[in-house]
């Protein structure tokens, strides 16, 4: 189709949009032949240098780049909008309480979910990035209420990413011959990154490691803490790769998931596993046809299920906390 899908990126102006804007562009979002009309919200502070981001792309000459538009408010950003990626948020300061947190991204997210409400294309989709992401993305769909609320979702493909990542590295088996890995549950430090469904070339990852002691003292707690360990590394947090998994949930859900294989993205439960309904938690999923589905039927071991509890319980408190604080 020739029809410009309106993709719209908040925190436009930020690190990982930078990093985002330029993916998105080249076609990796949507495909090689899908044209992209760019809407960039930032807050008033962040305008100038988001314009400085879209002169750089208008001098990429991308093919595929059909407008580039730049809003400070999210009425008029998410108007028409196929695709949200909520990148922009209220970053944790140093002394910040939590519900201090919590209520400035409500402060965020509430009117994004409500500009989504109003204006956006019937077939919107919402990726919420920005911290803490699984929450954000439920105070957006709470203010959205006629929206469809499986259209809100929140990103743990980085994880599923790093879990791929470090089994390729401790096996030697390229990402390409690894299947099945999940991310249970919260995109915090209480994730659970579940490599007991998991294939390396073919075999049972479990089978192939053998090592109970890598895989809980070590897989589990890179996988959780990879955010720190990069900014201790790089000086800066993770960026390009936040934005490349980005692409990757949204690209997956739009285009779906290969046979035989699956992903992990935060979505609202239906109930399967055990997860309150409604909690916005990640989940094995397969997408097709646009819509992700929770893959049914795993055995979840005891192990796996106590970390899979956790995860989930601390993501009834933050709903807790908001609901507490009037913002769902
Ligand atoms: P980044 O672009 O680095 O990060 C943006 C958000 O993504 C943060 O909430 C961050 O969480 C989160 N995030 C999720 N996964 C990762 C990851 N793996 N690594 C790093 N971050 C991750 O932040 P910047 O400060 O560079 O840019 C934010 C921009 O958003 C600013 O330009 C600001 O003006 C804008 N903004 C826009 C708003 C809007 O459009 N309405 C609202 C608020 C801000 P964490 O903090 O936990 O690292």
């Amino acid at each position: 189709s020739t029809t410009p899908v309106k993709v719209t990126v908040t925190g436009a102006a930020g690190q990982i949009g930078y990093a985002l804007l330029f993916r998105i562009a080249s076609g990796a979002l949507l495909g090689p032949d899908t044209p992209v009309a760019l809407r960039l919200l930032e807050i008033p502070q962040g305008v100038k240098a988001a314009e400085g981001t879209a002169m750089e792309l208008v001098d990429c000459a991308f093919p595929l780049i059909s407008s580039i538009d730049i809003f400070d408010d999210p009425k008029a950003a998410f108007d028409g909008a196929n695709v949200g990626l909520l990148v922009g948020a209220r970053p944790r300061t140093a002394g910040m309480e939590r519900a201090d947190l919590l209520s400035a991204n409500g402060g965020i997210f509430g009117p994004q979910g409500a500009a989504i409400n109003e204006g956006a294309a019937s077939d919107i989709r919402v990726l919420v990035v920005g911290n803490p992401a699984n929450t954000n993305a439920l105070i957006a769909a709470s203010s959205a209420p006629d929206v469809p609320s499986s259209r809100f979702t929140a990103m743990t493909r980085l994880d599923q990413n790093r879990a791929l990542g470090q089994l390729s590295q401790k096996t030697g088996v390229p990402v390409s011959e690894i299947k099945k890995v999940t991310i249970w549950g919260n995109h915090s430090a209480s994730q659970y990154p579940d490599i007991f469904h998991a294939e390396v070339a073919g075999k049972p990852a479990a089978e192939v490691i053998n090592d109970q002691a890598w895989l809980e003292n070590d897989f589990i707690p890179t996988v959780a803490k990879r955010g720190a360990a990069i900014i201790e590394a790089r000086g800066a947090s993770s960026a390009a790769s936040a934005a490349s998994a980005a692409i990757d949930h949204v690209h997956d859900w739009v285009l779906g998931t290969p046979a035989g294989d699956w992903t992990s993205a935060a979505i609202p439960s239906d109930g399967s596993y055990g997860v309150p309904e409604g909690l916005i938690s990640s989940f094995p999923v397969t997408s097709e046809g646009g819509e992700w589905k929770i893959v049914q039927g795993l055995e979840i071991s005891e192990f796996s299920r106590g970390r899979i509890d956790a995860s989930v319980a601390e993501l009834g408190e933050e709903r807790e906390a908001v609901k507490a604080l009037g913002l769902l």
